[in-house]
């Protein structure tokens, strides 16, 4: 589904990722693993074409990244990938309804069914008692679930999440992963699932460690 390449990414003097390789397959669970600064984000950024590679290549499908146009990759990007980002990052001045209709109405939905959508998609992640909140006003795990909720809303066909669980306490944590590993069963969904976290990487068919910006496959199919 989802093919990153050798990929090699610095930030000035900082070598970010030196030769880290990722391949996804359609409905699969991968955890990606590593020390603080071993280029997870990174990793997880390229595959989502937020950012380009310096080298190596990212491949949706039959479509390589760095072929597409700015407008194409775009489109590619929010009808095929779901991003939850370290942190969560919902938009403060929104409620959660509006946070997770956005996606939609980026695709060019109709505001009513934009959000008939969001409130179905929050009510199936447990937090459609807080649509009308705004993310200040929410717990963090609830914050976390909306951002879960707007990450899935588009059905995308692999969902990239970073630390997902990363700022939530143990029963927070637990319950956002669930609602995250479920939905995305749900919907046949591939999932990138980055995390420090070892519980959190036993949900996953398989996982992948990065150290110093280059990948290893330590895990085996559970
Ligand atoms: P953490 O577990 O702490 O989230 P990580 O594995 O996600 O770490 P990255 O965020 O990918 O690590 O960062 C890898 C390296 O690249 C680090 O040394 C980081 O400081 C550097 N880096 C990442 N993004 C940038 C940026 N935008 N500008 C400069 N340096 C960056
Ligand atoms: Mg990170």
């Amino acid at each position: 589904l989802v093919s990153g390449r050798d990929l090699h990414k610095s930030f000035g003097r900082t070598a970010a990722l030196r030769g880290a390789s990722l391949d996804v397959a359609p409905g699969e669970i991968v955890a990606v693993t590593g020390p603080s600064g071993s280029g997870k984000s990174t990793l997880l950024h390229c595959l989502a074409g937020v950012i380009a590679p310096d080298a190596g290549t990212v491949t949706y499908r039959d479509h390589r990244l760095s072929d597409l146009s700015a407008a194409a990759r775009t489109r590619l990007r929010r009808q095929e990938v779901g991003l939850v980002l370290q942190l969560g990052q919902l938009v403060p001045e929104l409620t959660a309804l509006e946070n997770v209709a956005l996606p939609l109405l980026l695709d060019r939905r109709r505001r009513a069914e934009a959000q008939a959508v969001a409130l179905e998609r929050l009510d199936r992640l447990g937090v459609a008692d807080v649509a009308q909140a705004r993310p200040g006003e929410m717990s963090g795990g609830q914050a976390q679930r909306v951002a879960i909720a707007r990450a899935l809303v588009t059905e995308p066909a692999i969902v990239l999440a970073d630390e997902p669980t990363g700022a939530l306490d143990t029963v927070a944590g637990e319950q956002a992963l669930a609602a995250l590993v479920g939905a995305v069963r749900e919907n046949g969904a591939a999932l990138v699932l980055v995390t420090h976290d070892n519980r959190v990487a036993a949900v996953a068919h398989r996982e992948v460690e990065l150290r110093d910006g280059r990948t290893d496959a330590v895990g085996v199919p559970r």
